[in-house]
């Protein structure tokens, strides 16, 4: 029982925020260190190169290969042009990068978050920046605890004016994928740009900044939902970042006996961009960038002992090798062949879709009030507002007729006036053009209210055929 008296009693009280502890990591050198800054490599020259690459689509056409164009409305992958109605396209792109993300994790984790993302490798290059101005973690440390000199203001400036203008680099970077690079580019240089280009470049030049520069490990622990439910795409064959704490334990000084081959001297924690000790187990936080995995093998090799103390493999074979038994590796199995499967699946959809897209598209719109005219001649006559979206940058000829219909004649305001059997129809590269069409029929030529037929387009240089069902409306019999 509690005896305190009721005036002393204080209630317990639990903090809802944890308090930030700055990490510093520190510099490490290895294998994957140097894989690291090879996949950052690449993804820089993806974000910064691949707007600049030029594609001849034609006078007046856009000469960027890879361009989003909000004023336009489309999207160009070199000879490809997607129209907002093809969106379908793009969460196809995306499905597939979902699906590509699943597979490389159930193989080897948490790869694109401790290789590829771009909060890690943006993170990286800003800890780089830093290093180089104030010093490794030690040196950063006593830096930062240190009382404000010159010194210290000259290189927090430094670090930050850095930091700004690579930001706003990639601010801009983001931008010339949305608007033609080399014309976006000289009107932000000049000050010649719109209040949009220099907002958006702002926008996400502050956004790189407060996340790579300050927010950091952060992002990857709090912000970021795919650490929650990435568990979900692991097995025990899933290559993690483990310790095999079955040889390092019980650790101690190097020097000391009977002690396992952990010496505890914590390069592995130091060096962890989040912070954490992987000898702790696995943890969420752990974001699988091996750099406690180059960390140790340095130890372990000016100790002479044996490397991967800390390693880069499965649960499955790490069981298996603590207790003797031959390595476990399975990269074959049901959890990636499924996902495989999927990708092969969707890619191949994708790419029967694109190789048989079809570069016009239709739409046709029955007049509704009224419903038909019945003409001096006897004949029913219903009107329709016809648009044909050519989507490829050359004009097209198209000769218009009717099927399913019989005896129906066509008349189009401006082009055709006296009713024929076939009309023929411009069609101006990457437009929609809009036509007033009159179709007309004798009256016994109608049994039912509501007829079914078709439009009939016939592309005359290509001989392609394309039908496009309607409906036609009639007086009750
Ligand atoms: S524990 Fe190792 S692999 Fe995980 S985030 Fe830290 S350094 Fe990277
Ligand atoms: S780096 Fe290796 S030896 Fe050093 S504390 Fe970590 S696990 Fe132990």
């Amino acid at each position: 029982m509690d005896n305190t008296p009721v005036e002393d009693y204080q209630p317990e009280t639990t903090e809802l925020y944890a308090k930030h502890k700055k990490i510093y990591p520190q510099n490490i050198t290895g294998y994957f260190r140097t894989l690291k800054w090879k996949v950052s490599g690449w993804v820089m020259a993806f974000y910064f190169l691949v707007p600049w690459i030029r594609w001849d689509r034609g006078e007046g056409q856009p000469d960027q290969a890879v361009l989003a164009s909000l004023n336009l409305g489309r999207m160009y992958v070199f000879n490809i042009e997607i129209w907002p109605q093809e969106v379908y396209y793009l969460t196809g792109i995306l499905v597939i990068a979902a699906i590509g993300l699943f597979l490389a994790t159930a193989m080897a984790g948490r790869v694109w978050c401790g290789f590829t993302c771009w909060q890690t490798v943006w993170t990286d290059i800003f800890v780089w920046v830093e290093r180089k101005i104030e010093g490794d973690r030690n040196k950063r440390k006593r830096f930062d605890a240190q009382p404000w000199n010159f010194d210290k203001i000259w290189r927090k400036t430094a670090k930050q004016a850095i930091w700004i203008a690579f930001s706003l680099l990639t601010g801009a970077g983001f931008l010339f994928f949305f608007n033609d690079a080399p014309t976006t580019a000289m009107n932000l240089l000049t000050g010649t740009g719109s209040y949009e280009e220099y907002g958006f470049t702002a926008l996400f030049a502050g956004t790189t900044y407060i996340l790579a520069g300050f927010a950091r490990e952060q992002v990857c622990i709090y912000m970021c939902p795919w650490p929650r439910f990435q568990g979900a795409m692991f097995d025990e064959h899933s290559l993690i970042v483990t310790y095999e704490a079955w040889r390092g334990e019980p650790r101690g000084k190097a020097k000391a006996k009977d002690l396992g081959d952990c010496v505890d001297c914590n390069l592995c924690v130091n060096v962890c961009p989040t912070g954490i000790d992987i000898r702790d187990g696995d943890q969420f936080q752990c974001i699988g960038c091996a750099l406690c995995v180059d960390a140790c093998n340095s130890i372990m090799t000016k100790l002479d002992r044996p490397g991967n103390l800390i390693t880069y493999d499965s649960a499955s074979n790490q069981m298996a090798r603590e207790k003797g038994l031959p390595e476990k590796k399975r990269v074959i199995r049901q959890r990636t062949i499924s996902y495989s499967f999927l990708l092969a699946a969707v890619a191949g959809l994708m790419a029967f879709g694109l190789m048989n897209r079809t570069e016009l598209e239709i739409n046709v719109q029955r007049d509704r009030a009224p419903l038909f005219v019945q003409l001096s001649s006897g004949e029913i006559r219903n009107g329709y507002t016809f648009k044909l979206l050519n989507m490829v940058n050359v004009p097209q000829t198209y000769t218009l007729s009717i099927g399913g219909l019989e005896g129906a004649q066509i008349s189009v305001i401006n082009i055709a006036k006296d009713p024929v059997k076939q009309v023929t129809l411009e069609a101006p590269g990457d437009e929609v053009s809009t036509f007033r069409v009159f179709v007309r029929v004798p009256r016994d030529s109608l049994d039912d209210r509501f007829e079914d037929m078709d439009f009939v387009l016939t592309n005359t240089n290509t001989g392609e055929v394309i039908e496009y069902g309607a409906r036609f409306a009639g007086p009750d019999n």
